[in-house]
């Protein structure tokens, strides 16, 4: 109880951030990370529950309470190597993990007190050892001769290859783009994921001896029945929802508008942001509407700001309530100048007449009856037609199944949507030897349920390969 009382007596320490006019205007990180001094008096606030919820959060089952210990003892490497029991990339899910809805969502503190800083203390141990190098990485399994292609090094495709090299598989992973992250290194941005951290977690990956193949789309370059002619035992298909989604309105074909996919790709992976060392073309809006209301949207219209736009609307048909972005995310985006347009639906673009767009017309809404998502339903207010001018439009609505690869390999069963069907206590498709995971499978999702997929199938591909499907 004494103990108890101690805990909740500690504030929530607060990570430092840059200064949101400054940051607002720059692709550095904004949160600047926790000191090690800090770091241990927030991990005083864990109680070590002897059943602890926030464990039962967690989509990999990291032990929370035993990291957060380490850490409380100022045995930083300790911390690392706990984390890495279960999580091979904790510098990326310590930044960009929903963790008010997961492991801090049920942290027995949050409910008199703000929630222990789980994710800040994660990406605190994280940092740490990549800048001091002192924990041991797990050991391998010895060989067992049988050879795996991970198809995506997306965060599923990337968990899978780690579990399977420390069981001792030889893995290669094929990447269609020329860097490997997926998601983590194309669509979400430097302010938020700096890349160099996500290019270190695969180099550890690299060094305990995963092959990368880079530049290769299964599908053309190679097809999944030449991976298998090849000598691959199982092949994991983890290639995501990459997709672009339109909303289907008049004027979408305009120039100037982009899906969030090419917009944010362009200017991530293709550095457009360093323009004129990289020679990658973007527009550079002044008045930019992005529509939609998660992650991709926020980070779409803060990457506005910092490419020189005056004005930066989110433009969403419910209200910040229903935002599926995270509640950091949108804090965030509002503290730089965002301005969002809540209760509000498109429904056409205007273009000058050279085809260029310069402007949206929008509906009010109001929230009728909740969905078969659970959120209220937005409804159309009669005759609130209005008007943005805007010459830059980002559609961040969500992503669906690229067909490339799944249209190219046989027996692979799909849902209506494109998705592939895989068993969800194993990851197994209907096609022997071939597991699938993450986007793929679940539609656009989050970092942390990808790997945990990943996590399901490594298991299941394991057991295959040393005992039979
Ligand atoms: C802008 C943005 C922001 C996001 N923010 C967050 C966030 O803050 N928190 C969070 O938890 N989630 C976030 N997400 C969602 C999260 O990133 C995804 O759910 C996650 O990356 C899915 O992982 P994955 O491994 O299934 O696929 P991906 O990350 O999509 O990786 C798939 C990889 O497969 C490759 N590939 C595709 N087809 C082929 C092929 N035929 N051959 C070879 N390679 C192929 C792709 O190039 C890609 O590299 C965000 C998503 C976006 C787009
Ligand atoms: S639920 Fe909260 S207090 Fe309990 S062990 Fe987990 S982090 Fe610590």
């Amino acid at each position: 109880m004494a103990e108890k009382e101690k805990s909740e007596k500690i504030p929530r320490q607060k990570m430092p951030e840059q200064e949101p006019a400054v940051r607002a205007r720059n692709f550095n990180e904004v949160p600047l990370g926790l000191s090690p001094e800090a770091a241990i008096m927030e991990a005083g606030r864990c109680l070590q529950c002897k059943k602890p919820a926030c464990v039962e959060g967690c989509p990999v089952g990291v032990d929370i309470p035993a990291f957060i210990n380490r850490i409380r003892e100022g045995d930083f490497p300790g911390a690392i190597q706990k984390i890495w029991e279960r999580n091979s990339l904790p510098a990326v899910c310590g930044r960009v993990c929903p963790q008010e809805m997961q492991c801090e969502g049920k942290c027995i503190v949050g409910k008199k007190d703000a929630p222990v800083a789980i994710g800040n203390l994660e990406r605190f141990a994280a940092d740490y050892e990549r800048a001091n190098r002192k924990a041991v990485k797990p050991s391998k399994g010895a060989s067992t001769g049988k050879k795996v292609a991970v198809v995506g090094s997306g965060p599923s495709g990337l968990t899978v290859a780690g579990d399977l090299i420390l069981k001792g598989h030889d893995v290669t992973i094929f990447e269609a783009f020329h860097r490997p992250g997926g998601v983590l290194v194309y669509g979400i941005p430097e302010f938020r994921l700096p890349k160099e951290i996500v290019f270190s977690e695969v180099d550890g990956l690299d060094a305990m001896g995963a092959r990368v193949e880079l530049n290769t789309v299964v599908g053309r370059s190679v097809t999944i029945e030449e991976l298998f002619a090849q000598g691959y035992d199982a092949i994991y298909l983890g290639v995501g929802a990459g997709l672009p989604v339109f909303m289907g309105i008049p004027g979408e074909n305009f120039a100037g508008v982009f899906s969030a996919n090419e917009y944010l790709t362009r200017t991530n992976l293709m550095k457009a942001y360093r323009f004129p060392e990289y020679d990658t073309p973007v527009i550079k809006g002044k008045n930019v509407v992005t529509v939609g209301g998660g992650n991709v949207a926020m980070d779409a219209a803060r990457t506005a700001l910092r490419l020189g736009a005056e004005n930066s609307y989110i433009v969403y048909r419910r209200s910040k309530n229903e935002l599926p972005a995270r509640a950091a995310e949108v804090h965030h985006a509002e503290e730089e100048g965002v301005n969002f347009r809540l209760l509000t639906n498109p429904t056409r673009f205007f273009g000058d007449d050279k085809g260029r767009v310069i402007g949206m017309e929008a509906l009010k809404m109001e929230l009728g009856e909740p969905d078969a998502s659970g959120r209220r339903s937005p409804v159309a207010v009669k005759g609130s037609e209005f008007r943005i001018d805007c010459d830059l439009v980002i559609i961040a609505i969500g992503a669906g199944a690229n067909p490339l690869l799944t249209k190219s390999t046989e027996g692979l069963a799909l849902n209506k949507r494109g998705y592939i069907v895989a068993d969800q206590a194993t990851g197994k498709t209907s096609r022997k030897a071939v597991w699938a995971g993450g986007d793929i499978v679940t539609g656009s999702a989050t970092v942390i349920l990808a790997m945990g997929a990943g996590r399901v199938a490594a298991n299941s591909m394991h057991d295959y390969l040393t005992l039979g499907w």
